[in-house]
């Protein structure tokens, strides 16, 4: 079996605590074939890439680099998230382009493909993660690297008309041509990069369904949704569920139901919307009042990003407000939490919670809607509210499906969770755990590289 190289803009180290459902996927199948993950160190010091850190750890080969303040700077909060991040969430109004952070952002892929180039092996089969290394498969083809390599994006992409507003998309994109296969969440993003090659780049359709564009390159696009590791997220839920932790949050809930939401604090997680239909709620129903408590938990993330900060101080008045108009001395309507919790813990919460409120406004997939889902006591499940623009909807269609704008639809579908009874809750919770058992984190790894590894390498025929 080929070695499996995965280059990754972070590296998710052995025995990390926080290595979530990716990394563990990527271990496995790296433990499995033997491999290499390549990727930043997120560490920074004067010279990007000037030392190579190094750690093996059954069969694979974990190397990283340092990047200097500039290349972290122009390539990661630069362009990666401040053009990158916000244009594939359809948010063009927050996209901020600067020339010199997308050449930061070329550089530090030059400097991804230059330190690897000398770890590969002939016959490795490549596999290239994420927005931060689009180019990275168009360098290495530039060094000679003929293997099959594959990319895999991990947020949605918009249609190719708001694509199209990004300065030099065609060198960006079309260098998404120099890979085997691209695979994307779900169909929807898969059209829109289809649309993209067909309408502004040229490409054309081969009989055998992949594009080839104008320079004769051949690649197949297809949706590979993500998943998570659902048998062992519902051990640790079962698990959690009678540690000492969870004990005292059912003794604090009392009879109350728990709503609860689980979200990096990002403006693609629709927060201040959601807090604003739970505001809604408790107006709308007085008799809820002391009948329900939302735990939000949102640790924050990319804080060098003014939008980050500024969406942090939207959400501590929109809560003080919330509990400032109807706390009791006894009750508190919503807790907000800053902190990151550990996985197994998250999945205890989950299981004690009636409703987990899943509502981006935009999601590639929304891993943390699954694991709800998984952490679920078949006996007694909860309900979903989700959102129609968060990937996850596309499989988890039993859930209660919201637009996370229309405050109203929000609101309604809270009331009709927390009185769902248990038959129905039953009926949508039971198909969407068995998907999520059948279609697992191994499935999905499984699924893109055996695509992948069946993918000709020469060009073929036109249709
Ligand atoms: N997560 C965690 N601790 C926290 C908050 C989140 O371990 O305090 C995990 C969560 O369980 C999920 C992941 O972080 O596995 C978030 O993935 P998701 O796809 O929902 O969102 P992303 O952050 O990738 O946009």
């Amino acid at each position: 079996m080929p070695r499996l190289v995965i280059v990754s803009n972070r590296v998710a180290l052995p025995r990390q605590t926080s290595t979530g459902g990716l990394g563990s996927a990527m271990h496995a199948a790296t433990r499995e074939q033997g491999g290499l993950w390549f990727g930043w160190s997120g560490k920074l010091a004067e010279h990007s890439g000037a030392v190579l850190h190094r750690q093996q750890h059954e069969q694979v080969d974990y190397v990283t680099m340092d990047l200097s303040r500039t290349d972290h700077d122009q390539y990661y909060a630069g362009f990666a998230n401040r053009a990158l991040w916000p244009l594939f969430h359809y948010r063009a109004g927050l996209v901020e382009y600067r020339r010199a952070n997308m050449e930061g952002y070329l550089r530090v892929n030059e400097l991804f493909a230059d330190r690897l180039l000398p770890l590969l092996q002939p016959d490795d089969t490549i596999w290239v993660h994420d927005y931060h290394l689009i180019p990275l498969g168009a360098l290495l083809r530039q060094r000679g690297v003929a293997n099959r390599i594959g990319f895999f994006l991990h947020t949605p992409l918009p249609a190719a008309g708001l694509l199209i507003a990004l300065p030099r998309h065609q060198e960006l994109l079309g260098s998404l041509a120099s890979y085997h296969l691209v695979g994307l969440h779900t169909e929807r993003d898969q059209r829109a990069l289809d649309d993209y090659f067909l309408h502004e780049a040229g490409a054309r359709r081969l009989a055998d369904g992949r594009l080839q564009d104008a320079a004769g390159a051949c690649f197949r696009t297809r949706a590979f949704p993500i998943s998570i590791d659902t048998g062992k997220v519902a051990r640790q839920a079962e698990r959690a569920s009678r540690g000492l932790k969870i004990r005292q949050l059912r003794d604090s809930l009392g009879t109350r139901a728990l709503v609860i939401g689980v979200d990096r604090l990002d403006y693609s997680k629709g927060l201040p919307e959601r807090f604003k239909a739970y505001g809604r709620l408790l107006d709308r129903q007085a008799g809820l009042r002391k009948q329900v408590s939302f735990l939000q938990i949102a640790p924050h993330s990319r804080d060098t990003v003014p939008e980050y900060r500024q969406l942090r101080h939207q959400l501590e008045r929109s809560a003080g407000h919330i509990n400032g108009r109807y706390a009791e001395p006894d009750w508190t309507p919503i807790s907000y939490v800053n902190r990151s919790f550990p996985h197994q813990l998250l999945t205890g919460y989950y299981r004690v919670a009636r409703v987990g409120l899943v509502t981006p406004l935009r999601d590639g997939m929304n891993l943390v809607a699954k694991e709800y889902i998984a952490s679920q006591d078949a006996l007694d499940p909860g309900v979903l509210v989700l959102s129609r623009f968060a990937g996850a909807a596309q499989e988890l269609d039993s859930a209660l499906l919201v637009n996370p704008s229309d405050t109203e639809e929000v609101t309604e579908a809270l009331e009709t969770a927390l009185s769902m009874p248990l038959q129905e809750r039953q009926r949508r919770w039971r198909p969407m755990y068995e998907h999520l058992c059948r279609y697992d984190v191994n499935y999905w790894c499984k699924d893109f590289l055996d695509t992948l590894r069946q993918q000709p390498t020469g060009a073929i025929a036109p249709a």
